[in-house]
């Protein structure tokens, strides 16, 4: 991944806070409050590994903001996690439950962690671990977590088991993502990148764009740009690159996506597919196609790069990719960007959906789940473009006035 350059993702998003704040009317008194996280719990985590060794692991929860329903984000397992890195994604998650108009507040979690060095029992034991540390301040009703880069249902259930004999109380709804056979939503696994497939049809239509031949690179090949990658080659589209950690694939005609990730399980990434180009991270970021997908981490697309990406339009499936420097330069050059807290709204709409069937304790079928995620989807896309054309301002920015304007009216209605 292109790491040169990385900025503070929390002065980014911060600065995308201030930026908005001049566009819209907000008091002062409540902006004030949306500077910093409402509350920050950091801890250690102790882990008996294999080897009879224990190591400490250091992990977070941010608990940005709860005026409009209880905490709401995921977990990230990850080796640059960071106080900054967590505290902006629980900015950002406040924002994308505002935008989907969910009852929900923003928050986040991560441990500073390289997963794939851990066995699974030492995966486990960091899992249940986490969840003593944070247990007293989470709960149904209080702060929701749900998976994000690197976690999974299986480590979803753990936390979920680990907090109920914590409690000594069933509580499914404590955790979201969890598996469809320990209460999950059916969909859940593949509703980040569903709910960005909404949201980029709904776009193309509405910006007249070209269907036929259509062309898109996806960088990162995780659940969400794996699964983005399906969606959009059975509806048609041309995925003409993908990439992993350790590269990407190229072929102008459009990629076979059941052979990329054949290849990608047996030998661990998606590099060297018979029938396709080597390209870097770099490379795939600056292909000229019609959507780029960045589904990998933050900053991606930073000052250094901006000016040569040729994309006419870039679907924000991670959290935080292109920066406010990129945003700029990529906004005189016309390239129309489709804002996280829209595009990537999906996988929370969902975990909702999962919160609302574990308090009925009734389980919807996956059609119902779909069909309601995409009108969920259609509805604030319909809404983020209206605003868009109205404020003529960028689509994260009209995103962010629709969000901030909820977040900030909740909050005044509570003074
Ligand atoms: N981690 C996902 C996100 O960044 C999902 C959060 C959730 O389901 O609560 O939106």
């Amino acid at each position: 991944m292109n790491t040169n350059k990385m900025d503070d993702p929390f002065a980014n998003a911060s600065k995308q806070l201030e930026e908005i704040s001049g566009l819209i009317e907000v008091d002062p008194n409540v902006l004030v409050k949306l500077q910093e996280p409402e509350k920050v719990i950091t801890l250690r985590v102790p882990v008996e590994m294999d080897s009879g060794e224990t190591k400490v692991f250091t992990a977070w929860r941010s608990q940005f903001n709860s005026a409009l329903g209880p905490y709401k984000g995921g977990i990230r397992f990850h080796e640059q996690v960071s106080l900054e890195e967590v505290k902006a994604l629980s900015m950002w998650m406040t924002w994308k439950t505002a935008v989907l108009d969910l009852p929900l507040g923003g928050g986040k979690g991560g441990i500073k962690v390289n997963p794939k060095k851990l066995s699974e029992s030492e995966l486990e034991k960091l899992a249940r671990g986490y969840m003593r540390g944070i247990y007293r301040d989470i709960g149904p009703g209080v702060d929701i977590p749900a998976p994000d880069v690197n976690t999974d249902p299986k480590i979803m259930a753990w936390m979920k088991d680990e907090y109920e004999k914590l409690t000594g109380s069933p509580a499914p709804g404590v955790i979201t993502g969890k598996p469809v056979a320990d209460k999950g939503s059916k969909g859940r696994d593949i509703a980040t990148a569903q709910g960005g497939f909404y949201v980029m049809e709904k776009v193309i239509a509405a910006q007249g764009m070209e269907k036929d031949g259509l062309q898109i690179a996806i960088q990162g090949y995780g659940n969400a740009g794996e699964t983005f990658a399906r969606l959009a080659k059975e509806a048609g589209y041309k995925v003409v690159a993908v990439s992993d950690s350790k590269g990407g694939i190229y072929n102008e005609s459009g990629l076979d996506i059941t052979a990329v990730s054949e290849h990608k399980k047996k030998t661990g990434s998606v590099v060297g597919l018979d029938g396709t180009e080597s390209v870097s991270n770099e490379d795939l970021l600056e292909l000229a196609v019609d959507f780029l997908v960045p589904a990998a981490l933050e900053d991606q697309i930073n000052e250094g790069n901006a000016k040569k990406i040729k994309a006419c339009a870039i679907l924000e499936l991670a959290n935080g990719p292109v920066t406010p420097a990129a945003d700029a330069i990529l906004e005189k050059q016309g390239t129309l960007i489709v804002p996280d807290v829209l595009a990537n709204a999906g996988g929370v709409t969902v975990s909702y959906f999962e919160m609302v069937q574990n308090k009925d304790d009734k389980y919807w079928k996956l059609a119902g789940v779909l069909a309601k995620l995409k009108e969920k989807m259609d509805k604030a896309t319909t809404k983020v473009l209206q605003a868009k054309d109205e404020m003529k301002v960028s689509m994260r920015m009209a995103a962010y006035a629709l969000a901030v304007k909820r977040v900030a009216d909740a909050m005044e209605s509570k003074e």
